[in-house]
């Protein structure tokens, strides 16, 4: 198991008795057993995590997955449950050991319920965040959550992760836009806590210990989600910044003036500007001239669009004359506002351009977004001089991408190689302002030992009870967000 390394799919420890099991449970579609076909489950994103499964179980309905869960369980075999596999920590491949049976929630992709008048939709695990949307387009509302991702990521993976992306400022993350869930538990037990009510104080609040940990406490098959109404307007603009300081005031300054409508605030650094407009085909910068950074803003609502594109501008008039704003551009048509999404959306292709780097994905205090910047900044080019800066980001909600590139003159894999002492220093920094060494990527198995090394031994020993109690074989997801026990 690991960063970069890719391993053969190789199907290596499964009981035959087991095997032929699973295979009565789920049907010859079900049960993947190829290494060839079992290889795109076994390598995470950009092939940034890689590891080998015995079999991967691919289930149609809650009572297979459960059987699945449940004869796993009692041959003590570990199980990886996995979404659209888009995840960006490593939290939903296997180990090196082939003896792990990734469960892929694919097959599960029923919308179960509408219900228009509660405004929710109860959708199976396997449905993609982008087929959520679309449903919830169809009954003429909006499921807000979104992220460059969409097409592919699935609605069990967003919950497992307690996603994030674009719209948080207005709508909140995942663990925010669920009533209710249905998790298959570590022994084989179905939770059925698919309840879409918007007030609930009877005990405890079971559904959010499984939201956003990242498969190790149980599998999601099934969610009430949240809709809400359809904006009848958007207006969207990009400007131009003289620093990461201005984009706080210029915050400040959309909220007072455009309420609960300005509905996203993403940030994005020179050099990640300049790389996306290289990596996409057909872009080009929005502006003449380069600027230091940039900074996407985007208002909606249910009033008229003229009053609304009236307010955008009087924001950026304001930050103009505030020296706030060195020149912006607002969407003229869909194209126009779709090519400036694209670059913020395009910052993992843009990334991948720039050459080797190390992703964070911290949050700190939104006040301190500036002098965490400016700290880690100073702090890394101390440490490893000619470090290259890449960084964007949900800066509403100080959720920062803080991504550097290898200097120029490092041979290639140094950069990787140093990870270790780069995250040191930079979550140092976040940790010194208060904040998260991830705001909405989850731990994986990417960051167990920092999380380790930064939360209290109090925390850690509260998760781990948590997790003994539900899982005490330590079977579902080992390895992710704890580090697996020893022997
Ligand atoms: C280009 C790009 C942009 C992205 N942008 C964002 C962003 O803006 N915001 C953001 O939050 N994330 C972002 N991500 C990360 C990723 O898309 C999200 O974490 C997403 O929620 C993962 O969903 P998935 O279905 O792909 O999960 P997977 O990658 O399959 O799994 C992720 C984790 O969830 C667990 N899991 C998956 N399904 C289940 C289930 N049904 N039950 C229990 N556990 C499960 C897995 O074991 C694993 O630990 C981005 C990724 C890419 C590639």
């Amino acid at each position: 198991m690991g960063e970069v390394d890719t391993l053969p799919a190789q199907g290596a420890g499964l009981d035959d008795a087991l095997a032929a099991r699973l295979r009565a449970v789920l049907g010859p579609s079900g049960l993947v057993e190829s290494p060839a076909d079992m290889a795109p489950y076994c390598t995470g994103f950009g092939a940034a995590f890689s590891g080998r499964a015995a079999v991967v179980a691919r289930p149609a309905s809650t009572a297979q997955a459960a059987e699945v869960v449940r004869l796993c369980a009692e041959a003590r075999v570990p199980m990886v449950p996995q979404g659209g596999n888009t995840g960006l920590a490593g939290g939903a491949q296997p180990d090196a050991s082939g003896r792990t049976v990734i469960i892929s929630l694919g097959r599960m992709r029923r919308v179960r319920a509408v219900d228009a008048a509660n405004d929710t939709i109860t959708v199976e695990a396997g449905l993609t965040l982008a087929e959520v949307q679309a449903q919830a387009e169809q009954m003429g509302r909006l499921f807000p959550l979104s992220l460059a991702s969409e097409g592919s990521c699935q609605i069990g993976g967003n919950l497992a992760t307690n996603a994030g992306g674009t719209q948080v400022l207005r709508y909140g993350n995942m663990r925010g836009l669920v009533l209710g869930l249905e998790v298959v538990l570590p022994d084989g037990r179905v939770w059925e806590g698919l309840r879409g009510l918007r007030k609930d104080s009877a005990g405890y609040d079971m559904k959010q210990v499984f939201i956003g940990s990242e498969g190790t406490l149980g599998l999601i098959t099934a969610a009430v989600l949240r809709l809400f109404p359809r904006p009848r307007a958007v207006e969207t603009a990009m400007a131009a910044l003289p620093d990461v300081a201005a984009s706080l005031a210029l915050l400040a300054l959309a909220r007072e003036r455009l309420g609960e409508g300005l509905s996203a605030f993403e940030l994005m650094r020179a050099p990640s500007l300049d790389y996306a407009v290289q990596a996409l085909p057909g872009q080009s910068s929005p502006f003449a001239q380069a600027h230091p950074w940039y900074l996407l803003m985007e208002a909606s609502g249910q009033g008229g669009g003229d009053a609304l594109r009236a307010a955008l501008e009087g924001v950026l008039e304001a930050a103009f004359e505030a020296g706030l704003v060195r020149d912006a551009v607002i969407a003229d048509s869909q194209e126009q506002r779709r090519r400036l999404w694209a670059l913020r959306e395009g910052q993992a292709e843009a990334q991948k351009i720039a050459g080797e780097g190390v992703k964070h994905d911290v949050s700190v205090p939104v006040s301190a977004i500036p002098a965490f910047i400016a700290e880690a900044d100073a702090a890394l080019e101390r440490a490893f001089p000619g470090i290259r800066p890449f960084a964007f980001g949900h800066v509403g909600d100080g959720n920062i991408h803080y991504n550097p590139l290898a200097p120029r003159h490092w041979a290639p894999g140094e950069m990787t190689a140093r990870r270790a002492e780069i995250n040191r220093v930079v979550h140092d920094i976040v940790m010194a302002h208060g904040g998260s060494i991830s705001a909405e990527h989850g731990l994986g198995q990417m960051r167990v030992e920092e999380a380790a090394h930064y939360k209290s031994a109090t925390e850690l020993d509260l998760m781990r009870t948590l997790k003994a109690a539900l899982d005490p074989h330590g079977l579902m997801n080992p390895g992710k967000v704890l580090a697996a026990p020893m022997g």
